[in-house]
């Protein structure tokens, strides 16, 4: 069996959902469709989330919805019945957009209509393309705790439902990014989630393969639109391709491995308008193993320096600190330590799996026993690959290859898989098409 994520612009359009569907319909084997919204759309139910929105802003954010969706379901056959079907859903987010609610639980609620739509103009689309595939509400199977905005899954309870609600030989169409939690509540597991829902349900199915078919054919060596010279990994191992997704390789979800790993499950990413490239397998063991695979770049990263004197020789000084980060639910990325002061960087960008909000409580409890320096627009470069920690002769080229940049923090020895470094914001694009040149080859 196999589990097939098609990504927002791969059903963005009718031409893209046509070709999406004939993927499908190319192999029996691909029995659990899990699907985004139509690209754009969660970005405009995030704008319209906003409460400081006035009628007219609202109703062109509507339309722009609308439209989009309107455009594929005229080139349907069945344009009259996917009609009523899609203005039920777009009724539904009308209504709630009259709630007043507007806390995190009514945002997820309202999120969740992309997806909602997506599958119900999807599931004919493949109909007409011969797949007969059942339309399954994801909240029914994806259930998941209350952290609305980035809910964490309950495996013991999806399995549960799955059991339930999925029957073998038959073909599913789902919605990625969407669960519910027990009181029935919708939730959502963050952006781009979509990638880590068809990863839970091949977990929960016990899928031979999972697929993620994107915009681009495959995991690259950076981010294409950031290096054109990047070129796409034919293998890769789950725990570089996991750090690459981790330190900001966007094309997966950061968590998006870690159930495909647990169950054994293969993963394939591929370009749904190319879909006879192979684009790149994910293994448990690659054939060839560089020790430099890739560069990944994660923005909007902060520092913050805490510096204590009283700690001079004191013991308890790390776990104090990490202890008022932890009440405060601040996660902490990468840590650098020195005798009475640490560095440690925070992620806050807007779609950031866990952003933090570094309040004016945490500072003012933080200042009570150190000194804090915050730095922002900084970002955060990785180099993915093999063994980098028992490799000789990276850090000298590296650092040369770095000697007209400030580098705030450096970080090497942790992981085998990854060599990073703070840079400033407005220096990094260079710099990963500076270092890709030197450092990646074919
Ligand atoms: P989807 O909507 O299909 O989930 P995304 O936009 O979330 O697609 O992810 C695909 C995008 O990820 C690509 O268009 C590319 O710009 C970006 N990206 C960032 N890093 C990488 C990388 N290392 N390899 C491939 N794509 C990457
Ligand atoms: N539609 C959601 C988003 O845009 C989930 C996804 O695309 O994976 O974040
Ligand atoms: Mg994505």
């Amino acid at each position: 069996m196999i589990v097939s994520k098609f990504g927002g612009t791969s059903v963005g359009t009718f031409d893209a959902m046509q070709r999406s569907a004939k993927i499908v319909a190319s192999d029996p084997d691909r029995r659990l469709i899990v699907i985004s919204a139509t690209s754009g759309t969660t970005n405009d139910l995030v704008a319209l989330s906003a409460s400081q929105l006035d009628s007219t802003q609202r109703e062109e954010l509507l339309g722009s919805i609308e439209k989009r969706h309107l455009a594929i379901i005229e080139q349907c056959k069945e344009e009259e019945k996917l009609r009523d079907a899609f203005y039920t859903e777009f009724s539904g987010l009308r209504e709630h957009l009259d709630f007043v609610g507007r806390d995190k639980r009514w945002k997820d609620a309202l999120y969740a209509f992309g997806e909602l739509m997506s599958t119900r103009i999807f599931v004919e689309v493949l109909r007409e393309n011969g797949v007969d595939a059942k339309w399954l509400d994801a909240r029914n199977v994806m259930k998941t705790d209350s952290t609305f905005g980035n809910a964490e899954p309950i495996l013991a309870s999806i399995k549960k439902k799955a059991d339930k609600h999925i029957q073998v030989g038959k073909t599913y169409l789902t919605q990625g990014f969407i669960g519910s939690d027990v009181f029935g509540n919708t939730t959502t597991l963050g952006r781009g989630g979509s990638d880590f829902s068809a990863s839970l349900f091949a977990e929960t199915v016990g899928a031979d393969t999972l697929e993620i078919w994107t915009d681009v054919a495959g995991v690259f060596t950076t981010d294409p639109r950031i290096v054109p010279d990047a070129f796409p990994i034919n293998e890769i191992t789950f725990d570089e391709a996991a750090e690459l997704s981790v330190f900001g390789g966007k094309v997966l979800h950061p968590a998006t491995l870690k159930p495909a790993m647990r169950a054994g499950v293969n993963v394939r990413v591929a370009s749904s308008s190319d879909p006879e490239n192979p684009g790149t397998y994910i293994v448990k063991d690659a054939e060839k193993k560089p020790p430099i695979r890739a560069i990944s770049l994660r923005k909007d990263q902060t520092l913050l320096t805490v510096n204590s004197l009283e700690m001079l020789h004191q013991h308890g000084f790390l776990a104090h600190l990490f202890k008022v980060l932890a009440e405060h639910k601040i996660s902490v990325d990468l840590v650098s330590t020195s005798e009475v002061s640490v560095a440690l960087t925070l992620d806050t960008a807007v779609n950031a799996a866990n952003k933090v909000e570094l309040n004016e409580d945490v500072l003012e409890e933080l200042g009570r026993f150190a000194e804090v320096i915050v730095e922002e627009e900084l970002a955060l470069i990785a180099l993915i690959g093999n063994d980098l920690q028992k490799t000789s002769g990276i850090g000298g080229p590296l650092f040369t290859a770095l000697e007209e940049y400030n580098v705030r923090l450096i970080c090497h020895g942790a992981s085998p898989n990854n060599l990073c470094f703070l840079v400033e914001q407005k220096q990094a694009e260079d710099i990963v098409r500076m270092l890709h040149g030197k450092f990646i080859t074919e």
